[in-house]
């Protein structure tokens, strides 16, 4: 008796996972297409600021994926994209600090939903004072996607990790 409700229990278990799992994918790609959504906004503004810049924000340390960046491609089924592997034992601090590797003439070569979330959360004050100084209807319906965005990149993270703690606990006897 005993062994049959532990193995419905277990069954409740991965029925539940994989039930979070899908919502996770869904959630993901959702910030995918939030992430394209909000990119128009974005590079509207970078086409005029960044080509003036004087000290580009783009260097090989930026470039590279935190473990929820990973977290979010594995979910929405997409495939990471490495910096180069040698450049942190070659050069140390120097090439960190280098200019970075997806680094093109016209910005980066890199798919938005692919950079790392750093890349594209990040706005210099040049970049924020033209988004924000220009008109404020668009301006303002950005603010609200990519706070919406932030929100629901922040709830698939947790449930990743929950995934995670459920998936790595010592199996119960
Ligand atoms: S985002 Fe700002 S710091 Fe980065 S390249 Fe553009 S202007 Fe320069
Ligand atoms: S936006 Fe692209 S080029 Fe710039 S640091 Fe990120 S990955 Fe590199």
């Amino acid at each position: 008796m005993e062994t049959i409700s532990t193995d419905v229990f277990s069954i409740m278990d991965v029925f539940s996972i994989m039930t979070v799992r899908t919502g996770v994918a869904q959630e993901a790609v959702k910030v995918e297409k939030m992430l394209a959504e909000a990119s128009v906004f974005i590079e509207q503004n970078t086409r005029a600021v960044c080509p003036h810049c004087v000290s580009v924000c783009c260097i090989n340390r930026h470039g590279r994926y935190e473990e929820d960046d990973l977290r979010y491609l594995h979910a929405a089924g997409l495939s990471p994209v490495p910096l180069d592997e040698g450049i942190g034992a070659e050069g140390g601090a120097a090439a960190d600090a280098a200019p970075c590797m997806r680094l093109g003439r016209e910005g980066c070569t890199l798919p938005r939903a692919l950079r790392p979330f750093r890349c594209n959360w990040y706005f210099c004050t040049p970049l924020l004072e033209h988004m924000s100084g220009g008109p404020q209807r668009p301006y303002r319906r950005f603010m609200a996607l990519f706070g919406g965005l932030v929100t629901l990149r922040g709830e698939m993270l947790d449930e990743c990790r929950r995934i995670e703690r459920v998936q790595d606990a010592p199996a119960s006897e």
